[in-house]
């Protein structure tokens, strides 16, 4: 079985005392790779030693912790990307944020910042991996209006409409290793064709299992989307491999 970890945070303080185990945990589960992703300038700085180490296994992209990001921040990301954009595989998470962020001047708040992210995404030819939770609606008019080419909505929960419109942009979308919980990703995981899903685990966040996820964790995802369609998990695992391998041009 070949799986890939599309989306987890190998740097975060988490997995700082057996970071080593964790990568040989995923080796062994069947993971050829996997993107971490960091999330502000500390963590692209983390990230950029850790990934040098796991050279052809791990895979940067870079982006913020959407729901606190200032524009001092941003900035500062955005001159690390640019610096050390050949580095980097995609940029992003970005996006939007109407979880955690419930004032409707700070969601506005959010968007210039993403439109810069997407600029530069375009302007360096990198694709995009979006957060969006709870504003997939806005974030799919945003990168449209933009004219985003490769988006990947990571840890996708949208609504039926939004997901047709992910689908007819050529757009993929993540499922998390614990998918199978919650309806609405399950019906994303049915409305998208296979070959615009990839698998992520977003550890150490939504564990399928008690306590930390880690990106091990990835063969619970590909046993519940297996489960889902209907389909051998050999399968699935070769076909969400291959998509992710595509979207990041690894
Ligand atoms: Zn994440």
């Amino acid at each position: 079985m070949r799986l890939f970890d599309a989306h987890t945070h190998i740097d975060m303080k988490h997995f700082q005392n057996d970071r080593e185990q964790v990568i040989s945990r995923a080796k062994k589960a069947g993971l050829v790779g996997m993107v971490t992703s960091s999330i502000g300038p500390g963590s692209f700085r983390r990230t950029l030693g850790i990934v040098k180490k796991h050279n052809s296994y791990l895979y940067h992209t870079a982006g913020s912790q959407v729901s606190r990001l200032t524009e001092d921040e941003a900035l500062k990301t955005i001159s690390l990307i640019r610096k050390y954009s050949a580095e980097i595989v995609a940029v992003g998470e970005v996006g939007l944020d109407y979880h955690w962020v419930k004032d409707q001047n700070q969601r506005k708040a959010q968007e210039p910042l993403f439109k810069l992210f997407i600029e530069l995404a375009n302007e360096l030819k990198l694709p995009l991996v979006i957060h969006s939770r709870k504003a997939e609606a806005r974030a799919t008019e945003i990168l449209e209006k933009h004219s985003a080419v490769r988006v990947l909505m990571h840890c996708y929960d949208g609504p039926t409409e939004v997901t047709k419109r992910i689908s007819d942009n050529g757009w993929s979308i993540t499922l998390p290793a614990n998918f199978a919980k919650c309806r609405s990703r399950s019906e994303a995981g049915k409305a998208m064709p296979l070959n615009q899903i990839l698998l992520e685990t977003d550890g150490p966040y939504l564990s399928p299992t008690e306590g930390r996820n880690e990106p091990a964790n990835l063969t619970f995802g590909c046993q519940s989307l297996a489960k889902l369609l209907d389909l051998p998990a050999e399968h699935v695992a070769e076909v969400t491999t291959n998509n992710a391998l595509a979207f990041y041009s690894l």
